[in-house]
């Protein structure tokens, strides 16, 4: 990084990926590089935003509506942006150099199409982007490599690819940990509780992945992520079981040679490989022990994991059905989390969601967000119906 300082704005400051951005910018400027937190936006946790807006002395703010609006004026004297609108304000602000979009959900769409059409560096932590909007996103780029992945996966293969000529490269493979029930008999999963669900053996992460990693529908929006982000052919992205969770993608090229990535499972690396791209800084977030390192792969069981073959398939029909999956999970892993409906109506739901939906062609952003509450509504009704039936 050069002296003058990397002005960013952080969407989605309170969460997962959020604070540890924060943490590494606080680890980046104890070292000397000076990074200038100009915006920040979280949804409903207006004390823990109002923290982060009087540390980083951050004069502008996003919150979720006004009423959080009237409770954050209350504590701190700071300029108050609202919903969807108020975070495209924050993301094609003319101080601001780089976004991090670490919003969860569909509603961080919006966003990432103003950071682009702004000119702004896109550090994309948020999936729903490319999974409902890949189309919009992709055509909204003005330049190749304004979107810096922070998906470790996705982060992973920008910095393989990168460095080669896309005519070299036979195959890339993204990994999976598997999640909480790897190597389970499906016949059990009916009885698992949230709980056991939201205890994933590797990484630390918000609730909604976490549960989306047991599924793998993680994985397949991350197949979808990878088809967007890097123009590849679906039968060219394929799908490791690697429960060590230390490479995180792998390129297969033409002459035989795999080139790998490997790092500690810790979100830390990749948010400060997107932040500080193309520069490599120390401290490093964490280090790989490399001795006496074991790592396995294994293809991707088909039973176990419905959710991701719905999905995928969803992914590849394009269209508003990624919308629609992405939404009936949504609404039906919040269901499970609430113990509304067991852990296997997750995948069913989608399938049924998706039965019965007929894609249609994506022109805008207003498409998206229709299909996206058709989906929802359509998954809430599931919900009830079960409830009802119980
Ligand atoms: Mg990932």
């Amino acid at each position: 990084m050069s002296s003058a300082p990397l002005r960013v704005a952080i969407l989605g400051a309170t969460g997962s990926i959020g604070t540890q951005a924060l943490d590494v910018i606080r680890s980046l400027r104890r070292a000397g590089h000076p990074v200038a937190v100009v915006a920040l936006a979280a949804g409903r946790r207006v004390d823990a935003l109002a923290a982060l807006a009087r540390e980083f002395a951050v004069g502008r703010v996003g919150v979720a509506g006004p009423t959080e609006a009237d409770r954050l004026r209350d504590i701190l004297p700071v300029e108050v942006v609202t919903g969807r609108e108020g975070l495209c304000h924050l993301a094609s602000l003319p101080d601001v150099d780089l976004v991090l979009n670490a919003v969860v959900g569909a509603v961080g769409l919006a966003p990432t199409l103003a950071a682009l059409a702004a000119g702004k560096v896109l550090a994309l932590a948020n999936k729903e982007s490319l999974v409902i909007g890949g189309d919009l996103v992709v055509r909204a780029c003005r330049r190749e490599g304004q979107i810096v992945p922070v998906d470790s996966e996705h982060a992973a293969l920008f910095q393989i690819l990168s460095a080669l000529d896309p005519g070299e490269v036979e195959r890339v493979w993204i990994t999976a940990s598997g999640g909480a029930f790897r190597g389970r008999d499906p016949a059990t999963l009916a009885a698992v509780t949230p709980a056991e669900a939201l205890a994933h053996p590797v990484w630390a992460m918000g609730p909604r992945i976490t549960i989306d990693s047991a599924t793998l529908v993680n994985k397949a929006f991350e197949v979808i992520e990878a088809h967007h982000l890097f123009a590849l052919p679906w039968d060219r992205i394929g799908v490791l079981i690697h429960p060590q969770a230390r490479v995180h993608a792998l390129v297969e090229l033409r002459d035989g040679t795999v080139l790998a990535q490997l790092s500690p499972p810790d979100m830390r690396i990749p948010i400060q490989a997107a932040l500080t791209h193309p520069a490599r800084l120390s401290p490093a977030p964490a280090r790989l022990s490399l001795p006496g390192l074991a790592l396995t792969f294994e293809p991707l069981p088909v039973d176990p994991y419905p959710a991701f073959w719905s999905v995928l398939e969803a992914g590849r029909r394009g269209g508003t059905a990624p919308a629609v999956a992405n939404a009936a999970d949504e609404v039906l892993v919040e269901a499970f989390l609430s113990e509304k409906i067991p852990y296997p109506a997750i995948a069913t739901g989608i399938a049924e969601v998706l039965s019965a939906h007929e894609s249609v062609p994506v022109h805008d952003i207003d498409s998206i967000y229709a299909a996206d509450n058709w989906g929802r509504e359509m998954a809430r009704a599931i919900v009830a119906r079960r409830a009802s039936s119980v």
